[in-house]
Formats: structure tokens, C-alpha cells, sequence
């Protein structure tokens, strides 16, 4: 399980330059957050083989000291309260601040590794002044400098050193299904409805139960493990971090599931929180069910399904063959309907076909609709295989792999969908040279 390293300090210091650094052309998210703060971002990276998360917790904020240092807590409560590690930037052009005595009195408190990450220290001056900053009584500091990674590299050996080790591999026999989706969508109601009263046996595995429980459901003929985001709520006055929260618990979820069970308000639509989570089980390769719920409140006529459905499908381009499911967790209906699309789609993601059959059905198609040639050569894909790899992935060796553009590549996609059903689930397609 990959873990969460947060980065905390004062507007200014460099953090979004170090945080662009670590993720360099990957993807982040962008957790818009509106009205004072800046733009909080999430991405993943590894240094030395181990992957982490990295949150750059933003803080520029507009506004008196007050506004201020009402922030920097948030950020520094937000890091606490999601992260398995911490950096905590300062700038050694301003030397030390009051405001980064604050921090580092909270951070002194807290149980959990603080990398005190001493930023723009590009010259040997700046590198004599950072001692100051042994004054924050944090220890050991990381002379850094963001702008050309000088520093960076002693720092992120410090920091996966001391990330908790992967605990979840081994137990990963059951099916895992996450539930996840916007505060409020009926996580819980859904999960409570489906466990009932007596909660069958509910383990809690050590190390994760701060931002999710695991449930084992074994009913009806079905056995996995309910991956719960929803059980735990932290406490928040403020309605952007619930959301943020939020967020980041799915993020972890998704992670370590195989299938994900987006719950989504159906009189909020798949707006652009959803969309993140879509996204990101996407990415993640996960298999994926979209639950709209709530669907007891929609006016209804005789089209109102189809016309939902098809909006939906729209803003889920270009994977679309993703299953939805319009359920009431009030009434429950539907609610069984759920978990049985969810163990179809599981079923989908491990599917293993035969490479005799696979060639069997895939040759012929080839050959009737070959990929187009490009700049005068022919492209010939002499055969192909499932790859064994936990999700679908698959290789068609060809004579001049690097030819093959795209639009083939969803060709293929898509006859591999009609001809074997991997409905819900991302597949992956490449081309070897052979
Ligand atoms: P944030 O508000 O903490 O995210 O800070 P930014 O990453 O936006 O950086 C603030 C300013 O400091 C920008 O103008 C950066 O170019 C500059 N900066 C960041 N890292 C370094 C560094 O290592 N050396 C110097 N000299 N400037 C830096
Ligand atoms: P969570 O934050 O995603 O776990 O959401 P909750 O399960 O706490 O549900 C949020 C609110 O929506 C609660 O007041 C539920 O009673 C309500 N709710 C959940 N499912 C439904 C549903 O299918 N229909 C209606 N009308 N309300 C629902």
C-alpha cells in the first residue's frame, strides 16, 4: 500500500517547486478549492523502487495574518491527519519566520516522521545560513534547492526510509471492492444496507484503519471484502476539507481494490469530483461500477434513465463500457443488483483468455481490417497474447510496432471488448516488435 507524503510550510518557500520536481510529468490532480486558498495537488512518484503519494498541501492565501494563520493550521492539521510522512519546507532567503515557529511547534507533537526541508539554499552562503534553523528544534535539517534538485536527492532517501512498508500484499485473496464517492452520495447508508445489523466480521487491519475498514461480506453466494471509505469521518468545520478528505481516503481505496464502486448522488450528477474518482480508478487500472443513488428523488418520466445514462456515457469518454446502475439505497432497490454487477466486472478483470483462442478470434479480424501502412510500410501482426498480469493486458507482435498509431489500438480495444466482455474494466493494448 503506497503511502502519503504531505508537504506543509508558508506560501512562498518553494513548495509547488519541489512538488513539480518529484511528479515531473506525471499526472497530478488538482483539488480546486475555491475562495481562499490556492489549488491543493496530488500525485504519485517513486524514488528508490518505492511509490508514494505526495500532497502539496497549497497555501497561498489573500488576505490579513489572521486568514494566514487560520490556513497554515489546516494545512498542517490536514498533513497530520493523512500523511505518513511530512516535509516541512522553510526558506533560507527569509530565514526563519514566526509563522514557521508555529508549524514547527505543532509538528514537534506529532508521531510521525518531519523532514525539515531547508529550500534555496543554491550557494554556499545560503548553505552557512540554514543552521538557523536548528532553532526550530525539528533536529537534522535538508539544505535543498527546489529550482535544480540540489539537495533533493539526500532528502527522499531520508524520507522512503522511513515510509512504512507495504502491508497489504499478502491478503489480498478475496475479491476487494471499494466503495467510494463524494461526502454524502450514500456510501454508507449503502453499506450499511447491505451488511445489516450484525456486521459479519469486521477486521481491522493494523495500519489502515485510520482511512478505511475493511468488511468482509459473505452472503448470498458472494464473498469479498468491502473496502469502506465512508465508516470513518473526520471532523472538520470546513466543507472544502470534508471534500478533500475525502478525496484522499478514495484515492487509497482505489489503490487497493480490484473493483471500484463509484456511489454518486443522482440529483448532484457526475460532476467533476466524481469525475476525478472515475479518473483515477481509470488510471489505476481498477475495475469500475457507477452507482447513482438517491434514485428514489428524481422526477421520472419515460425516457429519464436512458437520457441520465447517455450524459453520463459523455462525460466518461473515451471508456465508456463501464456499467451503471440506478439504485435507492432508501428503497433498496437495486442495491443487490450492485454487488452482482460488481462480481461481473471482478470476474472481467481477472478473465484470462487462451492464446490459441485469442488468436482464433483476433487473426481473422486483423485480417479483414488490417492497420492502415504508414509512410508506404505494412504493418503485419503475426500474433498476440493476454499478458499475466492482474488486470487485461495485451500484446500483439508485429513486425514494425512503432507504426501502429492509436486509432488501431482502439480498434483492437473495442473487437477485444464485443468479442470477450470486459465490461467495467480499462484494458490495455500494445504492440511488440517481433
Ligand atoms: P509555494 O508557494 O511554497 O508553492 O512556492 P513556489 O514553489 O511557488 O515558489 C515560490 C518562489 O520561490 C518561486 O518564484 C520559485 O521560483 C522560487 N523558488 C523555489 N525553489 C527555489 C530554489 O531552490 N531556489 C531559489 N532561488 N528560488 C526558488
Ligand atoms: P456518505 O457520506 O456517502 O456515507 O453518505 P450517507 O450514507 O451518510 O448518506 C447521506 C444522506 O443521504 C443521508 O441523509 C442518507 O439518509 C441519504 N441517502 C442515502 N441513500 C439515499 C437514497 O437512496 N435516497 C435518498 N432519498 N436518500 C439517501
Amino acid at each position: 500500500m503506497s503511502s502519503i507524503v504531505a508537504i506543509v510550510g508558508r506560501p512562498n518557500v518553494g513548495k509547488s517547486t519541489f512538488f513539480n520536481r518529484l511528479i515531473q510529468r506525471r499526472e497530478a490532480i488538482v483539488d480546486s478549492v475555491s475562495g481562499v486558498t490556492r489549488d491543493r495537488h496530488y500525485g504519485k512518484t517513486d524514488w528508490n523502487g518505492r511509490n508514494f503519494s505526495v500532497i502539496d498541501t497549497g497555501g497561498y492565501v489573500l488576505g490579513s495574518d489572521d486568514v494566514f494563520e487560520a490556513e497554515i493550521d489546516k494545512q498542517v492539521e490536514l498533513a497530520i491527519g493523512e500523511a505518513d510522512a511530512i516535509i516541512f519546507m522553510v526558506d533560507v532567503e527569509t530565514g526563519v519566520t514566526p509563522m514557521d515557529e508555529d508549524v514547527a511547534k505543532l509538528l514537534r507533537k506529532v508521531n510521525k516522521p518531519v523532514f525539515l526541508a531547508v529550500n534555496k539554499v543554491d550557494n554556499s552562503k545560503r548553505l552557512e545560513n540554514a543552521v538557523e534553523f536548528y532553532a526550530l528544534g525539528l533536529g537534522e535539517y535538508f539544505p535543498i534547492a527546489s529550482t535544480n534538485g540540489s539537495g533533493t536527492g539526500e532528502l527522499l532517501d531520508a524520507l522512503v526510509e522511513a515510509l512504512p512498508e507495504d502491508t497489504r500484499e499478502e491478503e489480498a485473496e478475496l475479491p476487494r471492492f471499494a466503495v467510494v464517492g463524494r461526502p454524502n452520495a450514500g456510501k454508507s447508508s449503502f453499506i450499511n444496507a447491505l451488511i445489516g445489523e450484525d456486521r459479519y466480521i469486521v477486521t481491522d487491519i493494523a495500519g489502515t484503519t485510520r482511512d478505511s475498514i475493511d468488511t468482509r461480506y459473505n452472503r448470498f453466494g458472494f464473498e469479498f471484502n468491502l473496502v469502506d471509505t465512508a465508516g470513518i469521518r473526520r471532523k472538520s468545520k470546513v466543507k472544502e476539507d470534508l471534500e478533500f478528505y475525502s478525496v484522499m481516503r478514495s484515492v487509497r481505496a482505489i489503490e487497493h481494490c480490484d473493483v471500484c464502486l463509484i456511489v454518486m448522488d443522482a440529483t448532484r450528477g457526475f460532476d467533476g469530483q466524481v469525475q476525478n474518482i472515475f479518473w483515477l480508478a481509470q488510471r489505476n487500472r481498477k475495475g469500475i461500477v457507477i452507482l447513482v443513488n438517491k434514485w428514489d428523488l428524481l422526477e421520472k418520466e419515460t425516457n429519464t434513465m436512458k437520457e441520465y445514462e447517455a450524459n453520463i456515457r459523455r462525460e466518461m469518454e473515451p471508456f465508456t463500457d463501464v456499467p451503471i446502475v440506478f439504485m435507492s439505497v432508501l428503497t433498496k432497490q437495486r442495491i443487490f443488483k450492485a454487488i452482482e454487477t460488481a462480481v461481473e466486472v471482478y470476474n472481467n478483470r481477472s478473465k484470462k483468455i487462451k492464446t490459441s483462442e485469442l488468436n482464433e478470434v483476433m487473426l481473422p479480424i486483423i485480417e479483414s481490417y488490417p492497420p492502415p501502412a504508414y509512410k508506404g510500410k505494412y504493418v503485419k501482426i503475426k500474433f498476440c497474447m493476454q499478458l499475466p498480469t492482474p488486470q487485461p493486458q495485451f500484446a500483439f507482435f508485429c513486425n514494425l510496432p512503432q507504426y501502429v498509431k492509436d486509432p488501431y489500438k482502439r480498434f483492437l480495444e473495442n473487437k477485444l471488448r464485443e468479442e470477450f466482455d470486459f465490461t467495467g474494466v480499462p484494458v490495455s493494448v500494445y504492440f511488440r516488435k517481433k
